[in-house]
């Protein structure tokens, strides 16, 4: 029976036996967690928006001859890639914060075109393998964890040449019935929210190092795997401050360590295995894919730009010039995400499997400018607001009788206005950009999809710099060096 609606899929992962640690602890009961809670709520968001909004949320899959959710779609047209990114900022409009689901989606597209190729060079039978794998969680409708990221050790040698071989996820074991993996993946956004995680290579890899090429499907709870969860700023405010003061109390994002401890996966789920030259094909094709993705942070950035006009609003200044200006040039650099992420999707090409591959150079520009225009759009909220984001008094106080009605009476600003509410919108700022969801808005759009330079080596593979000179060359009549040798020399002889 497929998940049908958000409620659904909350139910839908009681059954899973998960060994999750958070704080020290063992969390017999992840699903109903007050801290990881709101990350469920996010994904959930992603099973609602394919009922309500079904024209954003789902699409058509020929691999079923069904509507599925969009976050299962092997995309068939550039126009479903565009479609991709205009869920994504819509989603994140409404959770304001990661909704998670969007690594699991990127995965399944490179993959798709990926193991297409190698079972051409190789005979082998991946694509096939993938495409039961992908008609089977498009049937049940379930959430997809991408796991990429490998703790890396030290960066400046190979993974065969760490100090521990696990630190990069590698095949220990291969029998006839399936390989036994071990090491880990870092910062794993969602996967405690997923049903199945699909690895995949990190990095390049040399000759030597087949056992790191691995990529294949794991259940969420298969024996030999752990979750640490990662720590966010002021999570625990959900607990101990209140709805208030949690600054979002229904939605956050969630990322964990993933310990992967001699899992056994049988062949029917192993997708890559030992075919090094894929590799930088495959982290080529998911990155480009998920630095687009990050499109994402616009719809966030949407909620921001609202939070700091209605702040300004309630202050009184919200019909200011300066004020104006300020909230255009947070517009402005986030329409400029957007315009990169959405442009890359509208040139998507067809791939020889036969989807669609966003364009590399602008999807990585997109994510570019989401290591740095997030945090000016952030500084600019938080000038809006102003420094009662760090000083305001909690909601406790604010029910306290002895206190509460002085915080209402200074923190009052004009007519119709409620204090409570000015709180409310103060708290949601914080929360965006230094609390429980700037680690997704701020740092995790730094790091995520790849840090800062991993975006720069690809601009600079890309950026065709001896093209642009042989144009400027052209239009100063400079003639090329080579030519001038060539004439020169034929004059000698
Ligand atoms: Fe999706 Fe954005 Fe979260 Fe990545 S950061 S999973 S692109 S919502
Ligand atoms: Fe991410």
């Amino acid at each position: 029976m497929p998940i049908r609606s958000g409620a659904e899929y909350i139910e839908s992962l009681r059954k899973r036996k998960l060994k999750v640690y958070y704080l020290g602890q063992l969390i017999e009961n992840p699903v109903d967690h007050p801290v990881i809670r709101p990350s469920i709520n996010a994904v959930a968001e992603t099973y609602d928006l394919a009922n309500r909004e079904p024209e954003l949320g789902s699409a058509h899959s020929s691999l079923i001859g069904k509507k599925v959710n969009r976050f299962l779609h092997i995309t068939e047209s550039a126009e479903d890639v565009v479609l991709q990114n205009k869920m994504q900022r819509r989603l994140g409009q409404l959770t304001g914060t990661c909704f998670q689901r969007c690594v699991g989606m990127d995965a399944l597209n490179s993959l798709y075109s990926v193991t297409y190729e190698i079972d051409e060079k190789y005979k082998t039978e991946y694509h096939k393998r993938f495409i039961d794998f992908v008609r089977y969680v498009q049937e049940e409708n379930l959430v997809i964890g991408g796991a990429m990221t490998d703790p890396k050790g030290d960066r400046s040698v190979s993974p065969s040449k760490q100090i521990d071989p696990d630190l990069f996820l590698h095949v220990v074991k291969k029998t006839d019935e399936g390989i036994v993996i071990r090491g880990a993946k870092a910062h794993q956004t969602g996967c405690i929210n997923s049903h199945w995680l699909i690895f995949m290579p990190t990095q390049r890899l040399e000759p030597g190092e087949e056992d790191y090429a691995v990529s294949c499907a794991v259940p969420v709870d298969a024996p030999g795997l752990t979750y640490i969860y990662g720590r966010q700023a002021c999570d625990t405010r959900i607990v101990d401050g209140g709805e208030i003061d949690a600054g979002n109390s229904m939605y956050s994002g969630q990322e964990a360590l993933i310990v992967v401890e001699d899992v056994f996966v049988p062949w029917k789920y192993v997708f890559m295995c030992g075919e090094i030259e894929f590799v930088p094909i495959l982290v080529d094709r998911f990155t480009a894919y998920h630095r687009r993705s990050y499109v994402c942070k616009t719809g966030v950035g949407d909620v921001l730009i609202g939070a700091a006009a209605l702040v300004a609003d309630y202050n009184g200044v919200g019909d200011k010039s300066h004020i104006k200006e300020k909230l255009v040039e947070m517009a402005h650099l986030n329409e400029t995400i957007y315009g990169t992420g959405i442009a890359s999707s509208f040139l998507s090409y067809k791939t020889k499997a036969g989807n669609w591959q966003c364009d590399s150079m602008l999807a990585n520009v997109c994510k570019h400018n989401v290591t740095r225009f997030p945090y000016e759009i952030a500084r600019l909220a938080q000038d809006l607001a102003g420094g009662i984001v760090v000083t305001l008094p909690s909601e406790k106080d604010l029910r306290n009788p002895e206190t509460g009605h002085l915080l209402r009476k200074f923190f009052a600003t004009k007519e119709n206005v409620d204090p409570e509410d000015r709180m409310r919108i103060i708290r949601l700022i914080e929360n965006m950009t230094i609390g429980r969801n700037a680690v997704g808005y701020l740092t995790e759009s730094l790091h995520g999809a790849g840090s800062p330079q991993a975006q720069r080596i690809v601009i600079s593979r890309l950026m065709q710099i001896e093209e642009k000179k042989k144009l400027a060359k052209r239009l100063a009549k400079i003639k090329d060096l080579e030519e001038q040798v060539k004439k020169a020399t034929a004059k000698i002889t």
